[in-house]
């Protein structure tokens, strides 16, 4: 029988990774055998642990985001249950990684932002720059999931429920690693109060005026 994948998914701030921990610590209370692994570039609170923005922490293999290392170690010791933080930091062969693991009947848990700052399908570490592809949007749509738990963030600015993640500061790089100093989690309002909203090229001028009309309206901020 295939075993089942479960995705938490959300925006920074929004319990995903405490998610994955309540999951891990249900394991150990079982006494189920599993592993937890995270990609070598989330480095941002510790190198060995997998630790909320809470700052609660599990053990964790930190591996290559080539993601290899999870089938090595399935092959030498099978678990039941394999843990994967911050997933969107892998190459995206770790959905082939995972469609194998499925078919041996193992049970995959995730942990993911499923978008970018600027609003895109979180593009994998092996991306093409120009289109973004392969992305998030290859692994949601690309295997069936048994579960996919969405969570919110509070908005930063006005506490509504919030699923955008926002950067602060100026990004360097297209995919920056970063914490509390570097993104916020805003509602759609606020969000789209300073990141414009993206029309579509191919509408017809009058389609791309209504929407203006529309974005005054609301006080958000125009395309350039
Ligand atoms: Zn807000």
């Amino acid at each position: 029988m295939a075993g089942n994948l479960i995705a938490c998914l959300g925006p920074m701030f929004s319990g995903k990774t405490e998610e994955l921990v309540r999951l891990v610590n249900r394991e150990k209370y079982a006494g189920r055998t599993f592993k937890v692994y995270k990609p070598k570039k989330d480095n941002r609170y510790d190198i060995t642990d997998v630790v909320t923005n809470n700052g609660i922490t599990i053990p964790a293999n930190v591996i290559k985001e080539d993601g290899y290392q999870i089938i090595i170690d399935f092959s030498e010791f099978p678990v039941t249950d394999i843990f994967i933080d911050e997933i969107q930091f892998f190459e995206s062969k770790i959905i082939d990684h995972i469609r194998i693991l499925l078919s041996f009947g193992k049970n995959i848990y995730y942990s993911g932002l499923s978008t970018t700052s600027e609003n895109k399908p979180f593009p994998f570490k092996d991306a093409d720059p120009n289109t973004g592809c392969p992305h998030m949007g290859d692994l949601l749509a690309g295997i069936h999931h048994s579960q996919i738990i969405v969570h919110n963030a509070f908005c930063s600015k006005c506490q509504a429920e919030a699923y955008f993640t926002h950067a602060i500061i100026e990004k360097t790089e297209a995919i920056k690693v970063g914490g509390k100093e570097d993104y916020e989690a805003l509602c759609s309002k606020c969000y789209h109060e300073v990141m414009p909203l993206i029309i579509p090229d191919y509408y017809s001028e009058d389609i791309k005026e209504k929407i203006r009309e529309l974005q005054r309206l609301h006080g958000w901020k125009e395309q350039i």
